[in-house]
């Protein structure tokens, strides 16, 4: 130490291990062992944001409302802590045309995308000794977002065999009077599956039964290319109450923008009457909001997107969810039960027993990008060991190009 002075300060470790459970620090893990030397270009199958890829380009409408809000002048200012008006009016509109209901403006609370949502709810539930309910494999921001405001994690299982439905009895069974919600995210990151009407129901009675509110994550509302229809949660907003967050990330394609929302789904009244909803507003209050000129770009984005540019964005991601399926049923050691038919992700398990000396999914990333330039996140990042998750929301020509290499990487070190 300089001069011998001794400092005060220090980082604070929580911090450091909350975020190597992260998926962002495991895909780094994975970067930094690239070979540089390699003379391919690296297959992104890792992360969410397909956003660079040209057939995933947002509709310049999108762009024209965000362009207008900021060249008018008007938008230069702070927002208010819920959000601006028109953006939560827009908002309250474009979901409730799914609802039996209708949502008012004050049901909406804008935030710095979904994930600020996510921060927002766990932050205000976080109670001392309360417990959350977290699905296993999930979305690992809830864990550290949960456990870094000291809220107790308990995990039910989606159960494969079961097209990844919520393991009801695992809640009833971990639940106790201190569990103050569950989470489920519809359609799923990371299993790529969408939950049907009847299940999403039964989820609403288990929860009315323990007697706790649902966290519904459908950031990738509507983005469903299978058999089964997109159900928002809050249909059954009656039967229980939910918080429901969402952003334009994901379905517009626009991660960058930052712009989500918090919404009450709660006919019954129920959020006012314990406190949340102050509780939300007081968090707002000491914290940021989206900038003002993209909320301000909301009604026109949320109102003008054609439904053309929704088509042809679920057929690019159902050609790449059947270009993956078809691809990995050519790998034996990599098993895919379950087609996705929501999000852009698929779980596949590794089986390891056919493989010479792989430790573990982390030792087969790690090999699989030094070796062929492939990003793929190990599923002990969502909660799984020794599975994958793989983001089929990239150009279909570069998928075939990853997934073949997978299979030429899976081959080489097959046991003979
Ligand atoms: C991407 C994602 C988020 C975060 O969305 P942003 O709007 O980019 O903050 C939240 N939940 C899930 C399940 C996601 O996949």
């Amino acid at each position: 130490m300089e001069n011998g002075r001794k400092w005060k300060f220090q980082g604070n470790e929580g911090l450091t291990t909350a975020s190597s459970i992260s998926i962002r620090g495991v895909l780094n893990m994975l970067m930094d062992n690239l070979n540089q030397d390699d003379p391919r270009v690296v297959i992104p199958l890792g992360h969410g944001d397909p956003s660079a890829f040209p057939s995933f380009r947002t509709p310049s409408v999108a762009e024209d409302g965000v362009v207008r809000a900021l060249r008018s002048g008007q938008f230069n200012c702070y927002s208010s802590t819920v959000g601006i008006l028109p953006a939560r009016r827009a908002v309250a509109e474009y979901l409730s045309r799914d609802l039996p209901y209708k949502l008012s403006p004050d049901d909406i609370f804008m935030t710095t995308g979904c994930t600020q949502a996510i921060e927002v709810v766990l932050t205000v539930l976080a109670q001392p000794g309360a417990n959350i309910l977290l699905p296993r494999p999930g979305y690992p921001f809830y864990d550290a977002r949960a456990s870094h405001s000291g809220l107790e994690v308990r995990y039910f299982d989606l159960l494969p065999e079961k097209g990844w439905e919520v393991d009801l009895k695992a809640v009833e069974d971990i639940a106790d009077e201190n569990t103050v919600a569950m989470v489920i995210i519809n359609p799923g990151n990371p299993c790529g599956n969408v939950f049907s009407y009847s299940h999403l129901k039964q989820v609403a009675e288990t929860a009315r039964k323990v007697g706790i509110m649902v966290i519904a994550d459908e950031v990738y509302g509507h983005q469903v290319f299978g058999s089964t229809p997109f159900t928002p949660m809050g249909l059954f907003g009656s039967i229980v109450p939910v918080l429901t967050v969402g952003s334009i990330s994901k379905r517009w394609i626009v991660p960058g923008w930052r712009l989500g929302w918090l919404v009450t789904n709660d006919p019954e009244g129920i959020f006012k009457e314990t406190g949340i909803v102050e509780s939300i507003k007081g968090y707002l209050n000491i914290s940021s909001d989206p900038p003002t000129f993209i909320q301000a770009g909301v009604p026109h984005i949320l109102s003008r997107t054609d439904d053309e540019f929704f088509s042809r964005i679920i057929c690019v991601l159902r050609e790449a969810a059947d270009i993956c399926d078809a691809k990995l049923k050519e790998i034996p050691c990599i098993n895919c039960r379950n087609k996705p038919e929501g999000s852009m992700f698929v779980m596949a398990k590794l089986d390891l027993s056919l493989l010479d000396g792989i430790k573990n999914d982390i030792d087969f990333c790690l090999r699989l990008a030094k070796e062929e330039s492939v990003i793929v996140l190990p599923g002990v990042a969502v909660g799984l060991k020794d599975w994958l998750r793989i983001t089929f929301a990239v150009e279909p020509t570069s998928l075939e190009d990853g997934l073949s290499r997978v299979k030429a990487f899976c081959k080489r070190h097959a046991k003979h």
